[in-house]
């Protein structure tokens, strides 16, 4: 007789469809959609007897059939894939509250901040430059040490007080890419050659072109906060 599988307990399948509030990690990964979709609860190590809550992800229709039998001629949606936008979801949801979901592309939303008083627009425009100095002095090392990582986040920590707490939040980020960056370096000094060191190097190299991008994207996070009129 075939062996049952195991359904899914009634409380682990609230707690997966309440913390991705039924939007799939796929749609909103590719195609930025933050719309609830129709689905059902996909096995992410495709093992249907595996019930733990962290194997588990709500997916519409279409991407749980992509998932479930990908086709050996493509790649297939991987396990870290979703693991990854499910992150990035969960992260979204939690910054936007309801009703400011819009759609598409839930990053071109307007902040609209007050004009700065002249004393906190200065207080503002310490934190933007010292994180653009960081930035460039770290890109342009293509290195970080330690030291640099935490007089950054030292010198920045008032940004939670004189921005918001989502400009705090991305300041965080870019301390944690420069510490990581310091991280790989250091492992990469004591890795042989072979697969880790590769790997380790492919990470170092994509987390520079990250901190490279932030330039730019760090104009247009404080630029809100720094108009003048
Ligand atoms: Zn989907």
């Amino acid at each position: 007789m075939a062996k049952r599988r195991p359904k899914v307990p009634k409380k682990i399948e609230t707690e997966v469809l309440v913390r991705c509030k039924r939007r799939c990690p796929l749609c909103f990964g590719i195609d930025g959609n933050v719309q609830e979709v129709r689905g059902q609860i996909a096995h992410l190590d495709r093992d249907r007897e595996n019930n733990a809550s962290k194997n588990l992800s709500y997916m519409c229709q279409k991407h749980h059939d992509d998932y479930d039998s990908p086709r050996s001629q493509t790649k297939g949606y991987t396990e870290a894939e979703i693991r990854l936008y499910q992150e990035e979801l969960e992260g979204y949801l939690a910054e936007n509250p309801l009703g400011t979901w819009s759609y598409p592309a839930p990053r071109k939303q307007k902040i609209s901040v007050p004009v700065p008083s002249p004393d906190l627009y200065d207080r503002r425009m310490v934190i933007y430059r010292r994180t653009r100095d960081f930035l460039s002095q770290v890109v342009g090392n293509a290195s970080c040490s330690l030291q640099d990582a935490f007089s950054f986040a030292a010198d920045t920590h008032e940004a939670q007080f004189i921005f918001d707490a989502k400009f705090a939040a991305y300041l965080q980020k870019i301390y944690e890419h420069a510490l990581h960056l310091h991280m790989t370096e250091t492992l990469l000094n004591q890795l042989p050659v072979g697969e880790e060191r590769s790997e380790a190097a492919q990470e170092e190299h994509e987390n520079l072109l990250w901190l490279y991008d932030q330039g730019a994207e760090l104009a247009k996070r404080a630029h809100p906060f720094l108009r003048l009129s």
